[in-house]
């Protein structure tokens, strides 16, 4: 069975329809660079989704896959185990948090951290204190609690009713949060720039205001971190640049470098309210997760790799400055670090989607934000050769797209 004849039209014959893979398959990495079943090579600048920031087979992690690989790879709950603890420690060291709970994804970090502030605010206050303020356009996961909090509408539709006591106000909007975070507010779950959304950096000041009302209504501040987290920002958190410190954190996508690992970071008071039994997961803090996501943060919290982050999000900003100077595309270009967004202007509305397909087919792999936002999430170490190919190319297809004439 191992020589059967695969393509990407096998997709359409075998896979549950909800997603729509591009034409090519993809079938070995390095680096920044992958290539597919024909040999083609193309520039990474998706890394999934913002997940392998250290690039594709990575040496030191493969190193780490293979000696835990070969040690133990899951020993369940009912144990603890080394690598676990260790990396527990790392991500206290590095952040507000001193108690992590492991999960296996984004949503699952996040469905914990809803659940863990529905519990605090119930043993603390009582049962008329649940309400979760989350904001529009958010993105927070694909569970069904997780897509009710998050602030897109169409992902949480057709699938009966949704979970209640779920409130969503404008992003960046401080006046509305003040208005509407009060003595029912539980916690308030908030992107420190939305990824999903747009590519939307959150006011510093906004942060502050969701704070102040926290604190004074009793209410948990939650950051899901689960995109800007480990690095992506330049900073290894996104909150250490905002002034403001969450009370909930939840980590993922970038934290394993591909292997499915999420946490939720927190601190021992709040933490103590998940007693023996109240939550719970099977895969979550396996050993061989834990060994590789340990690696990634030590590697990922070296100052000099967040320097390169933020010195690197300056380049392709210039970049992108450049190629709007000659096609005019752009309305604005915004994020941070190597997190980057590029909203197209009135006369490409709709077209992002266009640009990632000529983009494919030029060599290089980005990501889109909505309809109208090309998305950037290099590898945090990608060399400084394959940027300024992949931008050459994006170039071109940026050329192909718009189709100016005298342009090679
Ligand atoms: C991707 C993402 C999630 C969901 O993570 P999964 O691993 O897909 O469950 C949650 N929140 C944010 C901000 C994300 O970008």
């Amino acid at each position: 069975m191992n020589d059967q004849t695969v393509s990407r039209k096998t997709f359409d014959e075998v896979m549950v329809p909800c997603f729509s893979p591009a034409p090519f398959v993809p079938d070995r990495g390095e680096g920044s660079r992958v290539w597919d079943t024909e040999g083609r090579d193309y520039i990474d600048f998706a890394c999934g989704i913002a997940v392998t920031s250290l690039g594709h087979a990575h040496p030191e992690l493969l190193r780490v896959l293979q000696e835990q690989g070969s040690k133990l790879w899951h020993i369940g709950n009912g144990y603890t185990n080394e690598p676990v603890l260790r990396l527990a420690r790392q991500l206290e060291t590095l952040t507000f948090a001193d108690r992590a709970f492991f999960a296996n994804s984004g949503a699952e970090a996040n469905e914990a951290a809803l659940k863990l502030a529905r519990r605090v605010a119930f043993d603390r206050h009582g049962a008329d204190k649940f309400e979760i303020v989350s904001f529009t356009q958010s993105f927070h996961g694909r569970t069904f609690f997780t897509v009710s909090v998050g602030g897109q509408p169409k992902y949480s539709e057709g699938f009966g009713p949704v979970p209640g006591g779920i409130t969503h106000l404008p992003y960046n909007d401080i006046e509305a949060a003040k208005r509407a975070i009060g003595a029912q507010t539980c916690a308030v779950i908030v992107e420190p720039v939305q990824g999903e959304g747009g590519v939307i950096p959150a006011d510093p000041a906004f942060l502050h205001a969701l704070r102040e009302a926290c604190d004074a209504h009793g209410a948990l501040l939650i950051f899901d971190e689960v995109q800007t987290g480990v690095g992506r920002t330049g900073h290894f958190y996104a909150y250490e640049d905002t002034g403001v410190t969450p009370d909930i954190l939840t980590t993922a996508k970038a934290l394993g470098n591909g292997f499915p690992i999420g946490a939720m970071l927190t601190t021992e008071a709040i933490a103590a309210h998940f007693k023996v039994g109240v939550h719970g997961t099977t895969y979550g803090g396996n050993p061989l997760g834990a060994a590789l996501a340990g690696k990634v943060v030590e590697l990922v919290s070296d100052p000099a790799l967040l320097a390169g982050v933020r010195a690197r999000g300056e380049a392709i900003r210039a970049k992108l400055a450049k190629i709007n100077e000659r096609f005019d595309m752009f309305k604005e270009v915004r994020g941070k670090g190597l997190l980057i967004g590029a909203e197209l202007n009135a006369r490409f509305a709709g077209r992002a989607k266009d640009f990632n397909a000529a983009a494919a087919n030029r060599g290089v792999m980005m990501l889109i934000a909505g309809p109208d936002v090309l998305r950037f999430a290099p590898s945090l170490i990608i060399p400084e050769a394959d940027l300024d190919e992949g931008f050459a190319r994006f170039e071109q297809a940026c050329n192909d797209v718009i189709g100016v004439a005298g342009s090679r």
